[in-house]
């Protein structure tokens, strides 16, 4: 077959795949132990992993994965909410149900005023970070119509603590003069999932309008790269096709982004396939992804790209979110609506919404059960607010530098949320956990925890956002 593009290479990929047996013992533990060295796995490794099936096998797996996140993130799980703008769009693809062709949706682009309606709402839950997330097709505004979005959300004070801090945005690929005018809207992570890295599925998948073009897609992220845009967000729709060769697309994809531009992608996204209204494939997936393939699949991706952020969406049902978190994700969204107004307007129809989620908790709900579970819930901005991005925030986190910011933020930031938001259950939880967490890094690290109580004091007299 030919190769769709010069860097996803599926001659490369079946061919590994087709080498790959799965491994002994003795093969495990070797490449057990190059993860633990975090600087990655080669793609024959990977490949290896990927094969195995057997329970003790897959636990040693678990294991590792465990200790990489711990050891690199912490007990730490940032949280966003996606706030969906508009669900226009010009496109048809077959999994998705603001497709072009489903004519139940009723189609809606908010209005500016009603985007800060919504913003509003998620910041008095307690939320500082937004996905922006739209339909490849805007209003007569056209692009500017979400540069205005992603203004209208920072500009909204409400409460307390009141703003978004950070707004990360989901939405169809772009020129490179165009992410440079995104940028200078103030963004942080642009993503964009290709969705399937399978070239014939891909074309299968990708029925009418500007999507059906694999290369603009795969393309996109370097794009936004040559843009200035340095916190570029990728993802893979489990469900569409073999999830082999899609995890080994990926690492083409993070190979070739890291060679060309000196850094990979900042995150990585593992949506599967979930109900959505006016879609057959999804109500049945091809190559559907069983809960034990999904969690092996959370955990190899924390050993292949132990630096690389993994993102849990509210698709996944709490049971999975939880049994996950430990095997490397590092962010998860939480109280999401997946259709335009729906936070405003509490909008739980299934007809309406993208797609079907699992996890329908509040946002307080989520972070009594992390508190609960001993994860420090955080809202911290402030790697791209202080200019640690891209290769910079690499640079410090390689060393293991960024975790004695990252965990006083994390602290700080929770500490900001029990005081403006939480339920007072939940404000007694985490006060009591976050005396904990004090006491235990004051053991290893007094520095540390020195600088995590002088930011806490801080909140506790009045004063907010506070980073370092
Ligand atoms: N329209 C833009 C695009 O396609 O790139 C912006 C993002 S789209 C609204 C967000 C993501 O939702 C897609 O990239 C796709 O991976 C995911 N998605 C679509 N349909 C889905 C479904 N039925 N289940 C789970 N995720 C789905
Ligand atoms: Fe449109 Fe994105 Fe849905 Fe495709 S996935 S139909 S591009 S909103």
């Amino acid at each position: 077959m030919t190769n769709a593009t010069s860097f996803i290479d599926h001659d490369r990929i079946n061919s590994t795949l087709a080498a790959a047996k799965t491994p002994s013992q003795a093969q495990l533990s070797e490449i057990l132990a190059r993860a633990l060295e975090l600087k990655g796995l080669s793609t024959s490794q990977i490949a290896q992993l990927l094969q195995v099936t057997d329970p003790d096998q897959l636990n040693s797996i678990f294991d590792t994965a465990r200790q990489v996140k711990t050891g690199i993130y912490g007990q730490r799980l940032v949280l966003f909410a996606p706030l969906y703008i508009s669900n226009l769009c010009a496109n048809d693809c077959a999994y998705c149900a603001f497709r072009i062709r489903n004519k139940k949706l009723k189609r809606r682009a908010l209005r500016q005023d009603e985007i800060r309606r919504e913003v509003e709402v998620l910041i008095n839950e307690g939320h500082k970070r937004i996905l922006l997330v739209a339909g490849e097709s805007y209003p007569a505004q056209g692009l500017q119509y979400v540069f205005d979005a992603v203004d209208s959300v920072y500009s909204v004070k409400s409460g307390k603590s009141g703003s978004i801090r950070r707004v990360n945005v989901n939405i169809a690929p772009l020129s490179v003069e165009e992410f440079k005018a995104l940028k200078a809207h103030n963004i942080g992570t642009y993503q964009i999932f290709q969705e399937t890295y399978h070239l014939p599925t891909y074309q299968k998948m990708h029925l009418a309008g500007p999507k059906k073009d694999y290369v603009w897609r795969v393309e996109a992220p370097d794009r936004a790269m040559q843009a200035g845009i340095d916190d570029v967000g990728v993802g893979i729709l489990f469900g569409l096709y073999d999830y082999k060769f899609e995890i080994l697309g990926l690492m083409e994809h993070i190979a070739h982004l890291e060679s060309r531009y000196g850094v990979g992608p900042h995150t990585v996204s593992v949506p599967r396939l979930e109900p959505a209204c006016g879609s057959d494939v999804s109500a049945s997936p091809p190559y559907p992804v069983d809960d034990t393939t999904f969690k092996k699949i959370v955990a190899i991706l924390r050993l292949a790209v132990p630096y690389t952020g993994i993102i849990m969406s509210t698709r996944e049902t709490a049971r999975i979110r939880r049994e996950t978190f430990a095997l490397g994700v590092s962010q998860l969204s939480a109280s999401s609506r997946t259709n335009p107004g729906g936070y405003s307007e509490n909008d739980r129809d299934f007809d309406q919404a993208q797609f079907s989620l699992g996890d329908h908790r509040s946002l307080d709900e989520v972070i009594a059960d992390l508190a609960q579970m001993g994860y420090i819930p955080s809202f911290c901005t402030a790697c791209y607010r202080l200019g640690r991005t891209g290769d910079h925030f690499m640079e410090l986190a390689k060393p293991g530098q960024i975790k004695f910011m990252c965990d006083p933020n994390a602290l700080a930031t929770f500490t900001e949320y029990l005081l403006d938001y939480a339920t007072p259950a939940t404000r007694d939880l985490g006060t009591k956990m976050i005396s904990e967490k004090l006491t235990q890094i004051a053991q290893t690290n007094p520095q540390m925890a020195q600088s995590a109580q002088k930011m806490i004091t801080e909140i506790e007299s009045g004063k907010r956002d506070v980073y370092i």
